[in-house]
């Protein structure tokens, strides 16, 4: 294809996205992670960051960053294996370890890029690799990437993934991966059970627990919470979400973290986190350790607003979590509720096809631990005020 070419068929995808109402754009968002953002010269209670425990301002961590940038630099300057390694790096992945009750810990310069690693590293061409239907993008892309064959099974469908454990029980290598609390939706994966078909079928058990950590399980996730973390192979988690700073981690048996930092391409080939980072996640990995009610009270706060926004008529899935999804259906509706939200005060993530299902398109409500009675009462509101205008 000709440059004049690629760049007609790019025009015209852009233009079809734009018809169906699917475009992305980057919001004129600033203090985009505060308890209030700034959008359009507006304050806004903040409904769509993933800093679920209000942490990513936190004085804790501002103190734990700026304490690294003084004592190292700013920017790491090379990949860990080479030298861009500093003595807190390993602190933080030594204290991650004793929090996850695992052998080792490794950090990744992001969830995504661990999740990358892990196929990469885990599978190949002759591995078979069961995946929830709605589990998150890196993992799908990790995957694809590693050559693997992927057999999906319907969400959270038990008898579903036992059929296709039970087609597959001759192949040589076998993995399952999941999410526990899925990124779209709120519900939570079936941990035991999951579990129970990896002992059966003798498959490798991965967990995503990207927004689990610091919320379920004293801040350690959900396969914690449901008693089954030594049963896990490889818990992969992120610091940029819950516990409100950059990066991602994964724990596991000394064999298997040493394996991933020799054969995970996304740590061997990049660049180290920079010190500021490393010092904010430390800083806030000890905080959760030390206290774990803010994911308690997220939850309980998430519960009863589930129920209220239910009470009114609104479809929220199958939320457990502090994810809670409005869906509306259609790409329209759900960015008119969202422009409507925007004038009561609330800032709202309207989420469409393809992040989520065609036909499901929803607002993503994402609760956070630092949300007072006033707020609270103002998504209250708003959702009444909605609903007269849209149900
Ligand atoms: N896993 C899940 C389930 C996620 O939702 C995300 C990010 N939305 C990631 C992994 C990637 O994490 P990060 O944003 O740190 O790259």
């Amino acid at each position: 294809m000709s440059p004049k070419s690629i760049y007609h068929c790019i025009q015209g995808e852009l233009a079809d996205l734009e018809k169906s109402a699917s475009l992305r754009t980057v919001p004129e968002v600033d203090n985009g992670a505060d308890r209030y953002l700034r959008f359009k010269g507006e304050d806004l209670l903040n409904l769509a960051s993933n800093d679920y425990l209000g942490l990513a301002g936190d004085s804790v961590l501002k103190e734990g960053a700026t304490d690294a940038v003084a004592k190292y630099g700013c920017g790491a300057a090379a990949s860990r294996l080479v030298t861009g390694n500093f003595g807190i790096y390993d602190q933080l992945e030594k204290e991650l370890a004793e929090f996850h009750n695992r052998e080792d810990s490794m950090v990744f310069s992001s969830g995504y890029a661990a999740n990358l690693a892990i196929m990469d590293a885990f599978a190949d061409k002759k591995t078979v690799v069961f995946s929830d239907k709605l589990n998150h993008a890196s993992i799908l892309d990790g995957i694809r990437m590693s050559g693997a064959r992927q057999v999906r099974y319907r969400h959270n469908d038990m008898e579903h993934l036992e059929k296709r454990m039970a087609d597959h029980a001759d192949c040589d290598s076998r993995i399952l991966i999941t999410d526990t609390i899925f990124s779209m939706d709120g519900d939570l994966a079936h941990m035991e059970h999951i579990a129970d078909l990896c002992d059966r079928y003798d498959t490798m058990l991965v967990v995503d627990e990207a927004h689990a950590e610091g919320v379920f399980g004293q801040g350690r996730g959900l396969c914690r919470e449901m008693g089954v973390s030594d049963r896990v192979d490889l818990h992969m988690g992120a610091f940029s979400k819950g516990l409100g700073s950059m990066g991602g981690a994964v724990s596991g048996r000394r064999e298997l973290v040493s394996y991933l930092r020799n054969r995970g391409r996304s740590f061997v080939f990049s660049t180290a986190l920079p010190p500021a980072v490393i010092g904010a996640s430390l800083a806030a990995l000890r905080l959760v350790r030390s206290d774990d009610s803010r994911g308690r009270r997220l939850l309980e706060m998430s519960r009863e607003l589930k129920l209220y926004l239910e009470s009114l008529g609104f479809d929220c899935g199958m939320t457990q979590s502090q994810i809670i999804p409005v869906i509306l259906g259609d790409n329209e509706r759900t960015l008119g509720a969202q422009k409507f939200l925007l004038t009561k005060g609330l800032y709202v993530a309207a989420i469409r096809p393809p992040t989520v299902p065609p036909n499901t398109a929803r607002l993503r409500l994402s609760m956070r631990a630092d949300f007072t009675r006033t707020d609270i009462d103002l998504i209250r509101m708003a959702f009444e005020a909605l609903k007269e205008e849209f149900l």
